[in-house]
Order: C-alpha cells, then structure tokens, then sequence
C-alpha cells in the first residue's frame, strides 16, 4: 500500500481590504494538501504562498509514499530531515504542516475513528476568540464585526492596532462600548519599540480593561517582548511565526502565552511537541488560526488557553469545506461521530478560486 499526496492552491479574496499594524492585504492563499491511501482519503492544509504547493510535490511526496501512514512521528521526522537544505523554519515547514495534518486525518480515516480520539485527548472543548477588528475597517464595521460575536456567545474578542496608534483610543472607545464586558485583546503585529508598547499597554488596561497584548514589538525581539511582559499588567503573547520547536524554546520567558499555529508549527506532530514544552514549562498555549482545522488537535494540549477564531480563515473554511463546526458555547466542540476531522472539500466550488 502506497501514500499517495495530491496537493492544490486556492486564492480567496478577502471580502474588504483588510491591514494591521505592519501589513495589509487582499487576499488569502491556502495549499491544501490530500493523501490517499487505497480507497482512504485525509486532508489538511496550510495558509502560505503557493511555493509550500512544490515542497510538497517535489520533495514530501516521495518521503511518505511508501510509508506506513500509522508511523506518523517517524514520517514527521525524515521529512524534517530531507527539508534541512530548502530551510526548516517558513515556508517548507507550512508544507510539512500539511502534509502531517494529511496524514494524521488520513490515519484517523483508516481505523474509522475521530482524529481526537489519536491524540489522546486532553480537552473536549477548544474555547474560541473572535479576531478580526482590522485596522482598515471603519469603526462602525469594528462595532458591527466585534459586537457580533459577543451576540454569537463568543466572550473574547481581538482587534489589530498601532498602524495609526494616534486612531486607537477612539477605535478602541468603539470596541468596548460594542462588546460590553467581554474580554477584548489587541493585536499589535510587532508594530512598536518596546517603550512604546509599554507606554500603550498601561493606557489599555487601565482605560479599555484590555486583557491580551499580541506581538507588542516584533516576535523576533526576545528581549523586547521579556521588557513589556515585565513592566505590564496585560499577558504578553507571540508564536505566530514559531515553526520548529526551537522557535517556541527562545519565546520561553519572553511571554505569558505561547501561540501555535498548526498550519505552520508542524502539523499536529508538531503541537504535541510544543505541548511538551509547554507543559513541562507552566506555560498556556492559545491556537492561532485555521480554527477549523485546529478544534479536533488542540483537544491534545495540556494546558490550552483558547483558540482564535480568525474572520478571513473562518469565512475560507465555510467556503471551501463540507463538515465546519459552528461555535457552541463560545467553543468549538469536535463531533467524534465523524471519522477523522469530518471536514471534506467542496471541489467544485473551490476550482474557482484555483491559481
Ligand atoms: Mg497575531
């Protein structure tokens, strides 16, 4: 029996010019990957550009293919080792993700059981947070898309800030007074010096009651991130561009909670090795993105926080994928009725969006 990894790109555009602190786009890519073995399919994907489509094809494919697809950590780590010259952290390491999603859900196909059930489970609930709040939007598109998910029972929401940090008191004005006392958290995509952010980071807590301060300088500045965790009140959090387990090492001590993002960290093999660290540290890990995809492997962490439940991923994944779960309680819960993740593509809909 052979492995065989089928690979596709899709761009969507977003339904509004979106930005944050430090970038701004209109559109999103996902590679999604699929691996058959007879009869048995699983899927997985990650959002990168359509370059992490080749690593698969012109160099994960062969590694797995003649493998057994219960031999998952073994896969995990030959194709960590043949990726060693294209450059682990970025790009090859979202092909890998995908491909390891692939093939746990491939796995859980096979034996005809939820991927839950794999991993074990720690938790049965991925409570979720509500992220969006862009920069680009205006404030009553804020109040509308924040208030939102509050009204839908989600308790936590995240906006982007520090573009025109000069703007954010009124926008944030926006925010609480449409959340109510919901958590609010903000997102600064590594926009300021550290001082800055410290400056700022006393202004949200004591004047918004903001909970959560994401990438306050750039998730590459440990010494900057250990500054503002240490002189404010709010959780210092970062991970979003952690791929190898290295990456989430040198963020140790440097924030409150570590992000992980499975589309890029390495797939699920890779979270149970972040879950590792994490547990044997003390430290929360929150999922980042590709809610979808996350809610069946962060029922694997020990101690997770939450997961963001991210506007432009949410609206793809209804988009493109048969099988979504709905928010249930502020969480989202996986249906163990279903083999695997449950989640199939909508192959007809998605050629569309085909690059
Ligand atoms: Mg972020």
């Amino acid at each position: 029996m052979t492995v065989d990894l089928d690979v596709s790109c899709f761009t969507i555009p977003t339904d509004a010019p979106e930005s944050d602190g430090t970038l701004a786009w209109d559109s999103t890519t996902i590679v999604i990957v699929e691996a058959r073995c007879g009869s048995v399919h699983g899927l997985g994907w990650t959002y990168a550009a359509d370059a992490a489509a080749s690593i698969v094809s012109d160099k994960l494919a062969d590694v797995v293919r003649d493998r057994d697809p219960d031999d998952v950590a073994a896969t995990w780590l030959e194709c960590g080792r043949q990726l060693r010259n294209l450059g682990r952290p970025g790009i090859a390491w979202c092909a890998l993700s995908a491909v390891d999603i692939a093939l746990w859900d491939l796995r859980a196909r096979m034996h005809d059981v939820a991927l839950v059930t794999l991993l074990p489970p720690a938790q049965k609930r991925v409570p979720i947070y509500g992220s969006g709040g862009f920069c680009s939007y205006s404030l009553e598109r804020l109040r509308e898309q924040l208030g939102g998910w509050v009204a839908e029972g989600i308790p936590r929401v995240k906006m982007k800030l520090g573009r025109e940090p000069e703007n954010d008191p009124k926008r944030l004005d926006a925010a609480r007074e449409a959340i109510g006392d919901a958590e609010l958290y903000v997102d600064a995509n590594g926009a300021f010096t550290a001082k800055d952010a410290i400056r700022w980071a006393h202004e949200y807590v004591q004047n918004w009651n903001v909970r959560w301060f994401e990438e306050p300088v750039s998730s590459a500045d440990f010494a900057g991130l250990r500054l503002v965790r240490e002189h404010s009140l709010l959780d210092v959090a970062a991970g979003e561009y952690a791929y190898v387990p290295a990456d989430f090492r040198n963020l140790l001590g440097c924030v409150d909670c570590l992000q992980a993002d499975i589309t890029r960290c390495g797939g699920i093999t890779g979270l149970l090795r972040v879950n590792g660290l994490a547990a044997a540290y003390g430290i929360d890990i929150s999922g980042h993105c590709a809610p979808q995809l996350s809610a069946h492997a962060l029922c694997g962490v020990d101690r997770l926080r939450h997961l963001e439940y991210f506007h432009d991923h949410t609206r793809i994944e209804s988009m493109l994928f048969d099988g979504v779960l709905a928010p249930d309680g502020g969480a989202l819960v996986p249906d163990r009725s279903r083999a695997g993740h449950g989640l199939e593509l909508k192959r007809a809909e998605a050629q569309r969006w085909a690059a």
